[in-house]
């Protein structure tokens, strides 16, 4: 149950002032909450990207053009317009000169209660010159002198978005500060002390009142302190998952290596460095009687699988069962056929299952899993079907890339039910700063170090011009025995059209290269996918037209060019996984980027990136400074969370700092209940981690 005090807060937008339903839906979406969903705090959130200082003060004869300024005048005529489209004038002036302020389209009387002739006013608003003489047009502020006090002389600006305007948003914004509360302090006295950051509310007001631009920045106190605030609700609620699992019991896993011998005898490789290591690790966490819950993060190509299947080794040669889940059937099918021939050399009994095994062939799999005739299960997210049960399942792979966030994580291991160990594989390299806000309770191995023997990809980057040169140049390939991926481009928000594009580059490739063209797309029937991409592996067809849909894990060694047809359309961790389809060979590989002119700055800057560097950390690192933590990777498909008020990027200091503190505070108090705990626990519901509560024992 959230906290009493924190109601306010969580209290609906439309309670505030100026905020009726249809403002409501455009503030929802300012602020990103769904319309009809915004609350109070929402609008504590959304922070001042900008500021107007009206403490200028100059007399007429002073003022310059273009300034804001804020003076107090004597009004003099009120001059009407003769017509209603020209400007209704009001003369002012000073003991220095004179000045004109002017309105279009306002009513006579309003003005007159406003400004009448003869009064001391103060107004304030940018003065502009015209033919030599000041003018303001529509004051934002004309108060008498015995009110100006409540002329906002510091007015912060927000970010706005159609049809809700700076004036009433402020009013709603400074409505929703009034309502915040004093809430009981969750961080270290010491600390505050240390940063010089204020009480929370003292924070939240100062961070919507800036006083100079440095006010804005990320590093203002204010600011920072909100920032870590968030930071630490995150890292906390990691923490409390993490705590969890660990306190449920493990169990001690140590095969006595014989199976792994076997394989890493049947494979045509050695391991390298990296993976000898990864796999230390894991082999350490399951031998312990901790649960395991570890995250191998590898670049495509870094040999992620093979460390996979070696660990689900270990479980089954201690007599237990593992099993490994790829995102999509493709996946899936590739890891079973890439795992066959090892398996089949260790004799260990591989099984698969995807939503396509149906009827008795799916009841015999779900037998063979009970009795335990099925060592290692490889599968999509059928695999975690209620009616699926292992007879003792002691490791889980998921090759996640992406999809799943802290809680589908959970759902898994209350599926392996009695002490599964977790492994998560990621293939899309995370900056290090976002692996702990999304992985923040996982330990995590990397591979960073490629096989040996890898050439690098050749990219170019040509104009959608050159096309009909680029499929001149195919012709070459294939005559040099290359097979050829032809990635279509991604239009947004519609499979549909993709699936055209790519439709009709292939109807175009037919023609020109007759049946070794294959074509293979999302819509495509399951078995129609396979089978397509079975005749490109085998060599069958040697052009592969594509949509992203072989994005994630496709192994075609073979394969050595790479077309992506519109690049500027991919964002650049797309364009690294999809480059990574290629240079898995022997023989050199070429990746081409086409795109359409003029290309867009970031774009340009995207493809530089791909030009210059094949390495994912890298990428990953530049992909973050281009597009900002919010948007990486799609954030919201891909399970990272995304953040109000911290920005990754640019606060990564405060990120760690706030990974330290959750794990202190976590090992002095598990279940938060000291008083300090019980702070927490508000900044936990404060940032909507209220799932985390309930993983605490009194939750
Ligand atoms: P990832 O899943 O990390 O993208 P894979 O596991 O699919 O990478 O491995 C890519 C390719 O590299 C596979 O063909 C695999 O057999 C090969 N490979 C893996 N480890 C090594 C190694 N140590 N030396 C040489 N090749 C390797
Ligand atoms: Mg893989």
């Amino acid at each position: 149950m959230r906290p009493e005090v924190l109601f306010p807060l969580f209290a609906p937008a439309r309670t505030l002032p100026g905020i009726g339903p249809r403002v409501e839906t455009l503030v929802a979406k300012l602020v990103g909450a769904k319309p009809g969903e915004s609350k109070v705090v929402d609008l504590c959130w959304h922070l001042p990207t900008g500021l107007v200082d009206r403490r200028h003060r100059p007399k007429i004869a002073e003022v310059r053009d273009g300034e804001i300024a804020t003076m107090e005048v004597q009004v003099g005529l009120h001059v009407p317009p003769r017509l209603k489209r020209l400007p209704y004038r009001v003369h002012v002036h000073d003991e220095t000169g004179e000045m004109q302020i002017i309105f279009f389209n306002v009513h006579g009387d309003y003005l007159e209660k406003a400004l009448p002739e003869g009064a001391m006013r103060v107004v304030s608003g940018k003065v502009e010159f015209y033919q030599g003489q000041p003018q303001m047009t529509h004051p934002d502020h004309i108060v008498a002198p015995e009110e100006l006090s409540s002329l906002p002389l510091l007015e912060p600006l927000y970010p706005l978005t159609a049809g809700v305007t700076m004036k009433p948003l402020q009013k709603a914004i400074r409505a929703a500060l009034e309502r915040a509360p004093e809430l009981p302090e969750w961080q270290d006295g010491p600390w505050l002390k240390a940063r010089g950051f204020a009480p929370w509310r003292a924070s939240l007001i100062a961070a919507h009142n800036p006083q100079s631009a440095a006010d804005l920045e990320p590093d203002a106190p204010a600011r920072a302190r909100l920032a870590f605030d968030e930071l630490l609700a995150n890292q906390l609620a990691l923490g409390v998952v993490r705590l969890r699992m660990r306190r449920l019991p493990g169990r001690v896993v140590k095969g006595d290596g014989h199976l792994r011998k076997k394989v890493l005898a049947a494979l045509p490789f050695a391991l390298t460095g990296a993976q000898t290591q990864a796999l230390a690790e894991i082999e350490g966490d399951m031998g312990s009687d901790r649960r395991m819950l570890r995250l191998l993060q590898g670049d495509v190509g870094s040999g992620k699988t093979v460390v996979a299947l070696l660990a689900m080794l270990n479980a089954v040669e201690a007599g237990f069962q593992a099993a490994m889940m790829a995102p999509t059937e493709i996946l899936a099918r590739q890891h079973h056929a890439s795992l066959v021939p090892l398996c089949e050399a260790a004799g260990v009994r591989l099984e698969l299952l995807s939503g396509r095994e149906k009827g008795a062939r799916r009841a015999a799999i779900l037998q063979a899993l009970a009795t335990g005739e099925i060592d290692i299960l490889v599968g999509t997210h059928a695999l975690f079907q209620e009616d699926v049960a292992f007879r003792a399942l002691a490791l889980a792979v998921v090759d996640e890339q992406h999809r799943f966030g802290v809680h589908q994580r959970l759902q898994l291991q209350s599926k392996g039910g009695s002490a599964t160990d977790i492994l998560v594989m990621t293939a899309t390299p995370i900056p290090r700063t976002l692996t702990l806000t999304a992985y923040g309770d996982m330990d995590v191995s990397r591979l960073n170090e490629k096989p040996p023997g890898r050439k690098p990809v050749d990219t170019r980057a040509l104009p959608l011009e050159r096309l009909d040169g680029v499929v001149d140049g195919l012709h070459r390939a294939l005559a040099a025995d290359a097979q050829v991926y032809w990635v279509c481009p991604l239009v947004e928000e519609s499979e549909e059209l993709d699936v055209t594009a790519a439709e009709e580059r292939y109807k175009h490739l037919r023609e020109v290269f007759g049946d070794r063209v294959g074509l293979v797309h999302g819509r495509m029937k399951a078995a129609e996918k396979d089978a397509a991409m079975a005749r490109f592996q085998a060599g069958e067809t040697r052009i592969l037209v594509a949509t992203t849909v072989i994005e994630v894990g496709v192994n075609v060694p073979s394969a050595t060019v790479m077309v992506i047809e519109h690049a500027e359309r991919f964002g650049l961790a797309q364009l690294h996984q999809l480059r990574g389809r290629v240079g898995r060979g022997a023989d050199k590989s070429s990746c081409l980027l086409l795109y359409q002119i003029p290309l867009g700055e970031t774009a340009a800057a995207r493809i530089k990136i791909m030009r210059e560097t094949e390495d994912g950390f890298r990428i990953a690192e530049e992909d973050l400074r281009l597009r900002g933590a919010g948007e990486l990777l799609g954030t919201r498909q891909s399970g990272l969370p995304t953040f109000r008020l911290a920005d990754v990027e640019r606060q990564g200091e405060l990120l760690a700092a706030a990974y330290d503190d959750a794990r202190l505070i976590l090992e002095r108090d598990p279940e938060l209940e000291s008083e300090r705990g019980k702070a927490l626990r508000v900044l936990l519901y404060l940032f909507g981690r209220d799932e985390a509560i309930r993983y605490l024992r009194s939750g």
